[in-house]
């Protein structure tokens, strides 16, 4: 008996010694890549890039702030706020991450790049995958124990269905219309704020998403990212 509950002792430590090394990924691949695709954007296959740049050393402290913004505060995410973490773009020091300022970042990458007449695709790449994370409620919200239990089962809700949903999700893609970008600031708030909220459901119901919400999830960050590379002038695939 007491050869048990030692073994059973240590299980859990090595589980919850998993738990804290494990990193916060976003949504699976496939989930970036059918989320690109039911937009448009060309350049769907490579959606999952950032995280895998993020998976070098190297490279971790600069990315990785991009892809999440822990809101301890669970504060109404604002036009303003999504405008404060412009500057934190591309900066390791910042506790909270900065997503919402990546997104910003990542369009006027883009748009500074391709004025130059050189290719510029691999900045939508960027931008692609961080509309990915804005609609995960995990990337959203505070990391505390809910969010590091449940980040990877989250992660994979629709993972191995996705990308045999396009047409689903295109035929669910709404229309948003982006000028300037203080549109686009409103629009990630909008989405965030959604997400947000899902974010506090699913921690009160003490619960992962459901496949449909989190098709209602990926299909508001194909409709933004679609509005995206309508802004930016860049002609979609179909
Ligand atoms: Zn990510």
């Amino acid at each position: 008996m007491r050869y048990v509950t030692k073994g059973l002792a240590s299980l859990s430590t090595i589980l919850s010694l998993l738990l804290s090394t494990v990193q916060a990924y976003g949504w699976h691949d496939k989930t970036h890549l059918a989320i690109a695709q039911a937009a448009g954007f060309e350049r769907w296959y490579s959606a999952a890039a950032p995280d895998v740049a993020k998976s070098r050393d190297e490279f971790r402290p600069v990315e990785e702030k991009n892809h999440y913004f822990n809101n301890n505060a669970d504060q109404k995410v604002t036009e303003k706020m999504v405008m404060d973490q412009v500057a934190r773009f591309n900066k390791p020091d910042d506790d909270e991450g900065h997503l919402y300022g990546a997104i910003i970042g990542s369009v006027r990458d883009y748009k500074k790049l391709s004025a130059t007449g050189k290719y510029a695709d691999y900045p939508l790449v960027f931008t692609s995958h961080y509309i990915g994370d804005l609609s995960m409620p995990l990337h959203n919200t505070a990391y505390d124990t809910f969010n590091k239990e449940r980040h990877s089962i989250n992660d994979g809700v629709i993972e191995c269905n996705a990308l045999n949903n396009i047409g689903y999700i295109q035929r669910s893609i709404y229309e948003i219309k982006i000028q300037n970008e203080e549109d686009l600031a409103r629009e990630i708030a909008r989405v965030a704020e959604l997400t947000r909220k899902l974010g506090a459901l699913i921690r009160k119901e003490n619960r992962n998403m459901t496949q449909q919400e989190a098709y209602t999830q990926i299909i508001h960050s194909a409709s933004l990212f679609r509005a995206i590379l309508a802004y930016v002038g860049k002609n979609t695939s179909c």
